[in-house]
C-alpha cells in the first residue's frame, strides 16, 4: 500500500510555486486593467462607454479563442523562460501606456496587444506546468488551482480596485498592475522552467479535438456548454454595463462603480467558500442549474430595475442584483473544475481543460458585442431582456442535455473485435457480438459514444 498521500499538493515544489503566483499575480494585473479600463471608456466616450467596453471586451474574446490554440500548438518550440519573461514585460508595457490615451482606437489597439500576451502565456504556462510536476495527481491538483485562481481573481480584483480607488485615481491602478506584470515577470526567472526534451503528446491542437470530442459525446459536457452562456449572459451585464449604469442612471461615482463590482465579487466568494460541504451532499448537477436559475433571477431583477424612477432604494436594489449575479456565477464556476474530472481519463484532462477554456471564451466573444451595442442603441432594458432570453436558452440546454440519473458506473457493450481483449477481463460476454462492461464512464479511444439503456436492453431482450 501507497502512503503518504497529503504529499501531493503540487506547492511544495518551489519552481511550481513561484511559476503559479506569477499567474496570479498576472491574473490579478489582468483584472484591475478590466476596472481601470471600464473607467478609462467613460472618461473618453461618456454615454457610449458600452460601446467601447463591449468592442474592447470583444477583441479580448477574439484573440483568445484565435492566439490562444496557435500559440499552443507550437508552445514547445520556443526557449520557455524567455518567451513567458518577455510576454510579462508586453503586458507590463502596455499597461503604463494606458494612462496616456486620449483616443478610444487607442484603447482597441492596446487590448489587442495586451490580450495577445495574455492568451499567449495561457498555454505555454499550462505545456510547462506537466514538464515541472511529473506527478499525476499533483498536476491534478495544479490544473484545480488554476481554475480557481481565475475565478477567485474575478471576485477579488474588482474589491482591491474599490480599495484602491478610495485613495488613488484609477490612473494609478494601471500603474500597480504594471509593477504586478513586473513582479511576475521576476518570479518567471527564477524559476527552473525545462526545455521541451521529449516529444509531448499531441499538439494542442490535436489536444483541444481531443477536448472538443469528449464535450460533444458526454451528456453532462453539453449541459455545461449551456451554462457557460448563462454565465456569459449575467457577467457581461457586470462586465459592461456598471459604469454606464452606476455613473449616468445611479449618478455615482468612481467609487459607486468600485462598490458594484465589489458587491458582485462579494457574492462570488460567499458561495465559493460555503460550496464545497453542499456540493459533497448535493452534487454538482442542482447546485449548478440553481446557479444558473439565480443568474436569471439576477437578471430579471435587473430588467425590473432598469424601469424604476429615481429613488435612493435603487443603490440597495442594484447591490443585491449585482451580488446575486455573484453568487449564482460562483456556484456555476466553482464545480466545473469537478465535473471536468469526472468526464475524463486523467491523460485527456489537459485536453478536456482547454477545450472549456476555449468554449467559455466562445460564449463571452457572442455576449458581449451584443451587450456592448445593444446597450448604447437600445438602452438597458432592452439588452437585458435579450441577455435574459439567451441564458434561459442556456438553462433549457443544460436541464435537457444534462440527465437528472447521472451516475459515474455505468453498464454498456463493447462489441466483440472492436477492443483489446485485455481490457475485458471483467467484463461479461452475453452473446456472439457483445460483451457487458461495467465500470467508470468516460469518453476515451474504446468509449467513443455515452451508453444508451436501449441499446443494452436490445442486447439483453436477444
Ligand atoms: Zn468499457
Amino acid at each position: 500500500m501507497r502512503s503518504a498521500p497529503m504529499t501531493s499538493s503540487p506547492f511544495h515544489n518551489h519552481d511550481y510555486l513561484r511559476l503559479f503566483t506569477a499567474q496570479v499575480t498576472g491574473l490579478f494585473g489582468t483584472g484591475l486593467t478590466t476596472v481601470a479600463l471600464g473607467l478609462l471608456a467613460y472618461e473618453l466616450a461618456g454615454a457610449a462607454a458600452a460601446a467601447v467596453l463591449g468592442t474592447a471586451l470583444t477583441i479580448k474574446m477574439l484573440v483568445y479563442v484565435t492566439v490562444a490554440p496557435i500559440v499552443g500548438a507550437y508552445a514547445d518550440r520556443f526557449p520557455r523562460r524567455p518567451f513567458l519573461v518577455s510576454l510579462h514585460l508586453i503586458r507590463a508595457t502596455v499597461v503604463l501606456a494606458l494612462p496616456f490615451i486620449d483616443q478610444i482606437w487607442q484603447i482597441y489597439v492596446l487590448i489587442a496587444v495586451l490580450q495577445t500576451a495574455s492568451a499567449a502565456y495561457t498555454p505555454t504556462y499550462q505545456a510547462v506546468i506537466p514538464d515541472i510536476l511529473p506527478d499525476e495527481r499533483e498536476y491534478t491538483r495544479a490544473l484545480s488551482a488554476t481554475q480557481l485562481a481565475a475565478t477567485m481573481e474575478t471576485l477579488l480584483s474588482p474589491m482591491l480596485a474599490a480599495a484602491a480607488l478610495t485613495v488613488m485615481s484609477f490612473h494609478w491602478l494601471f500603474a500597480g498592475t504594471a509593477i504586478g506584470f513586473a513582479i511576475s515577470a521576476a518570479l518567471v526567472i527564477t524559476a527552473r522552467i525545462p526545455n521541451v526534451t521529449a516529444a509531448t503528446e499531441g499538439s494542442f491542437r490535436e489536444r483541444i479535438t481531443v477536448g472538443m470530442r469528449i464535450f460533444a459525446a458526454t451528456p453532462r459536457l453539453r449541459g455545461l456548454l449551456g451554462l457557460n452562456l448563462v454565465v456569459a449572459a449575467a457577467g457581461s451585464v457586470v462586465m459592461i454595463n456598471t459604469v454606464n449604469y452606476v455613473r449616468d442612471t445611479l449618478g455615482g461615482s468612481q467609487s459607486g462603480v468600485a462598490a458594484l463590482l465589489a458587491a458582485n465579487g462579494f457574492g462570488t466568494m460567499l458561495v465559493a467558500v460555503s460550496l464545497p460541504r453542499v456540493l459533497d451532499r448535493l452534487g454538482a448537477r442542482p447546485v449548478m442549474l440553481t446557479g444558473a436559475a439565480t443568474l436569471l433571477a439576477g437578471l430579471g431583477s435587473a430588467i425590473a430595475l432598469s424601469f424604476a424612477d429615481a429613488g435612493g432604494w435603487r443603490w440597495a436594489a442594484a447591490i443585491a442584483v449585482w451580488a446575486t449575479v455573484g453568487m449564482g456565477t460562483a456556484a456555476i464556476l466553482t464545480p466545473t473544475g469537478q465535473v471536468l474530472r469526472r468526464s475524463s481519463r486523467p491523460a485527456d484532462r489537459p485536453a478536456l481543460f482547454a477545450a472549456q477554456f476555449s468554449l467559455s471564451h466562445l460564449a463571452w466573444l457572442l455576449t458581449y458585442p451584443i451587450t456592448g451595442w445593444l446597450t448604447t442603441v437600445a438602452g438597458f432594458t432592452t439588452t437585458w431582456v435579450v441577455l435574459a432570453v439567451l441564458a434561459a436558452g442556456g438553462i433549457a440546454v443544460a436541464v435537457r442535455m444534462w440527465p437528472r440519473h447521472d451516475p459515474e458506473v455505468m453498464t454498456h457493450l463493447h462489441e466483440v473485435g472492436t477492443i483489446d481483449p485485455a481490457r475485458l477481463i471483467d467484463a461479461v460476454r452475453v452473446d456472439d457480438r457483445f460483451y457487458r462492461h461495467t465500470h467508470a464512464y468516460v469518453i476515451d479511444a474504446e468509449h467513443p459514444r455515452w451508453p444508451t439503456q436501449q441499446r443494452l436492453a436490445e442486447s439483453t431482450a436477444a
